[in-house]
């Protein structure tokens, strides 16, 4: 096989939604000049390209904008910064097979190529896991997708859905899939959630629950999808009492159940996290090949889109300084620091460690998904037996969102103690 063309830039972006977006672009405003966004769709944009609702932008943009919008916004700052946007193209492993190498391998329609690049950042998202994923036994016939691809099918191919849907999942996505059915013409007959009420914020209830054709049926999970050739209903069964029900629909959306778009990370070696499933990073977003960092919901699945993009804007600086040498971005966490692992009812923790040269998370958040519902909770930290930190929040931690806590939780971690536990107090 003959050598594959060579290009050389200073930083690759890998992803162009939020996180990648904002990323290059704040790169670019620092005066960072060759930086390039490989982006594997026709337009860059993320998510929110196809996600035609309001709901995105406060806290980056300070404003409140559609999805659609949004994804446009971002695109044209970061090309205005000077930014160099590749779409059409994928990422699709690293030459000489390790993340460390920063060597990219990109095929696009013009061929492949390797593109070589003195820091790398990982921004390829999440995404939904289909029904396949989910363990749903029954039928397999048409009419069943994730909120992703039925957003995809109305907004970008404007392809007819049924009439009457079951969601399952009642999160903030869910909800998302709700307005999209609406849209396209199809009541939302059902949602189902196996936790004792919804997952969204409650200020959603009401205005959502006006968009629903039928209730929110709390306490149950889907055990059967029926149909042939197209879905005719979903059996649901109330977890409690174990009675079972048919609903009829032609449609059913799963919603929720993130899984990040982990493949590159993993393809190159780099150290993945047991909980988040998403590439192990401190506060400066650094993963465990050196120069090559991560942001966004591959590192939090799933988080809102501001969150993303300030990810974005703070791996920027970290990225910066990368360039700027000397090396002292050692790869995590060859480098030593403290892990910091979850202790149920939280599944994940993000960052996972605290580096020896420490530095604050993206806007001093320590970002765990919790899996009950707590009003008002008491977060804590313990290393080696001792109280690191207790806080109170003023906020609800629910399943379906990313919870916020401090970073200040754990940042004063022993350097040379063990793992850092967050847990309820
Ligand atoms: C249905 C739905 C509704 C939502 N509603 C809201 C909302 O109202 N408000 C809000 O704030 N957030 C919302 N979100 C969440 C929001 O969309 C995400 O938080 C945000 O898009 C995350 O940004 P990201 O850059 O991390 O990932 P993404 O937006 O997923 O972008 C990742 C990009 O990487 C590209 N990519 C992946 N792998 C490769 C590769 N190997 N090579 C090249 N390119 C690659 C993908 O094509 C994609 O464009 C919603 C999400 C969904 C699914």
């Amino acid at each position: 096989m003959s050598a594959l063309p060579v290009e050389r830039v200073r930083v690759a972006v890998v992803g162009g939604g939020p996180a990648g977006l904002t990323a290059a672009a704040a790169l670019a405003t620092q005066g960072v000049d060759d930086v390039l966004v490989v982006e594997r769709e026709a337009e860059t944009g993320g998510i929110p390209r196809h996600s035609d609702h309001p709901g995105y932008g406060l806290r980056d943009l300070r404003r409140f904008v559609s999805g659609p919008t949004y994804a446009r916004r971002l695109t044209a700052t970061a090309r205005d910064a000077g930014v160099r946007l590749e779409t059409g193209a994928m990422v699709t492993g690293w030459a000489g097979g390790r993340a460390t190498t920063r060597r990219l391998e990109v095929t696009s329609p013009a061929g492949r190529r390797v593109v070589e690049a003195e820091a790398v950042v990982l921004a390829t998202g999440a995404r939904e896991r289909p029904r396949p994923a989910r363990l749903i036994p029954g039928d397999r016939p048409d009419g069943v997708w994730t909120t992703g691809q039925l957003q995809n099918l109305v907004h970008l191919h404007h392809a007819p859905v049924g009439s009457r849907a079951v969601v399952v999942g009642a999160e903030l996505v869910s909800w998302s899939a709700v307005m999209t059915l609406r849209e396209a013409g199809c009541a939302t007959v059902a949602m189902t959630t196996t936790y004792d009420r919804p997952d969204a914020y409650a200020a959603f209830h009401l205005p959502g629950r006006a968009l629903l054709k039928g209730p929110v049926l709390t306490g149950t999970r889907v055990v059967a999808i029926e149909g042939r050739g197209r879905v005719t209903g979903v059996v649901v069964e109330t977890l409690a009492t174990g009675e079972r029900r048919t609903i009829p629909c032609d449609t059913v959306v799963t919603t929720g159940d993130w899984i990040p778009d982990h493949e590159l990370a993993r393809l190159g070696g780099v150290e993945l996290d047991a909980g988040t499933r998403g590439p192990l990073v401190d506060a400066s977003l650094r993963t465990s090949a050196a120069g090559v960092f991560a942001a966004g919901n591959l590192l939090h699945p799933v988080d809102t889109a501001d969150g993303a993009a300030l990810d974005g804007r703070h791996v920027a600086g970290r990225v910066a300084a990368w360039l700027d040498g000397p090396p002292t971005a050692l790869p995590v966490p060859r480098a030593g620091g403290v892990r910091v692992r979850a202790a149920a009812p939280f599944r994940w923790v993000a960052p996972q460690l605290v580096a020896p040269d420490g530095g604050v998370a993206p806007r001093g958040d320590l970002l765990l998904w919790v899996d009950e519902h707590h009003r008002f909770p008491r977060v804590q930290a313990h290393q080696d037996g001792r109280l690191l930190a207790r806080r109170r929040v003023a906020w609800p931690a629910a399943p379906g969102r990313v919870f916020r806590a401090p970073w200040s939780l754990v940042a004063g971690a022993d350097p040379a103690g063990g793992d850092v536990t967050v847990s309820l107090g």
